[in-house]
């Protein structure tokens, strides 16, 4: 038996003994946040066990998930909840569960299951594997040993999950592997055209005033070889838009050809939040790490208390400039 095997099966066997577990991804949680956080909750109930699907931050999906299954039943983490199993999801260090951290270390057994290359292996159990595309694809693998038949309210929530993480399927990620998931997840009965509308056809005006600024504000540096835009809270009560609905506004940057990263910055009155995307195999996790935060090679990013030009100050000289 493959050790891959024997750890799905210990990761199962040990979920199916839990009396009740909690189950929590990362804050400003994304579509493989909920998809897997909501996907799981459900395989579980129907296993008969206990769960509570919470929320790192927050104490609701964003808007844009809320149409999945069961995203009325995520609790906010700072609610009082007992569980004797935790389940952390697509995060790869403590610090990433936020308001759940304290919970995820104190609870009898901590079961990791996730898809960043920097992950602590922080649980009794981690089932990481880096060359998944989501945190989700990992769930549906895990599903028949579960003993789960593949079923749509999973198939959805898990697609949902995969489709965000892969970019529309066009990132790096979209493995073969990521494909052939996909199609059995589409077979089980996720709805290809009404989860790409919900999530990528549904925005607000207020979401798309803020796109305009973005865009508006684009700006090269590094001899071209790098694009950044910025939004800060003012723009939020400017345009209507909720800081929630800022998950994909980088890809509105990402797409301007000849540079070799992208940057996002979010500027609050004393921290800056950035979103690093990397182009032509640049390592922006790195940059990341370097500057507090993680992620992947291709995705990333970290926060940085300081004012959005000392921030530009410590980014910039990081990213490409030459090549
Ligand atoms: P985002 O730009 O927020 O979409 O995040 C892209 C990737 O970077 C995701 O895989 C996140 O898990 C990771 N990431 C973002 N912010 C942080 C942070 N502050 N610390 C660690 N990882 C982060
Ligand atoms: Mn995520
Ligand atoms: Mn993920």
């Amino acid at each position: 038996m493959s050790g891959r095997t024997e750890l799905l099966e210990q990761v199962a066997e040990t979920l199916l003994a839990a009396e009740s577990i909690a189950i929590c991804a990362h804050v400003d949680p994304d579509g493989d946040a909920i998809g897997s956080t909501l996907g799981l909750a459900h395989l579980l109930r129907g296993c008969g066990v206990a769960v509570t699907p919470l929320l790192a931050s927050g104490d609701r999906a964003p808007a844009t998930y809320a149409f999945l299954p069961g995203a009325d039943t995520l609790q906010a983490a700072t609610t009082n909840v007992t569980c004797d199993l935790f389940v952390a999801l697509d995060a790869p260090d403590p610090a990433r569960l936020g308001d759940a951290r304290d919970l995820a270390l104190n609870a009898r057994r901590l079961v990791v299951i996730d898809h960043h290359p920097d992950n602590k292996y922080y649980g009794i159990l981690n089932l990481v594997d880096e060359r998944a595309a989501a945190t989700g694809e990992l769930l549906w693998e895990l599903l028949p040993y579960l003993g789960c038949a593949p079923e749509s309210i999973a198939a959805m929530c898990l697609f949902t999950a995969l489709m965000t993480d892969t970019g529309r399927f066009s990132y790096g990620n979209t493995t073969p592997a990521a494909l052939r998931h996909a199609a059995e997840m589409i077979e089980a009965g996720a709805n290809v055209v009404d989860l790409y509308r919900h999530v990528y056809e549904n925005r607000s005006r207020g979401a798309l005033a803020l796109v305009a600024r973005t865009i508006g504000r684009l700006t090269f540096a590094n001899a071209g070889h790098v694009a950044y835009s910025w939004i800060d809270t003012n723009d939020f009560a400017e345009t209507g838009a909720l800081p929630e609905e800022t998950e994909n506004l980088i890809d509105e940057i990402r797409v301007v050809s000849g540079v070799d990263a992208v940057a996002l910055l979010k500027v609050s009155h004393d921290s800056v939040r950035v979103s690093l995307r990397a182009k032509n195999g640049y390592d922006v996790g790195l940059v990341a790490r370097t500057l507090g935060g993680g992620g992947h090679a291709a995705a990333a990013g970290f926060t940085r208390a300081g004012s959005l030009e000392s921030v530009l100050g410590e980014l910039l000289p990081l990213l490409p400039s030459v090549g």
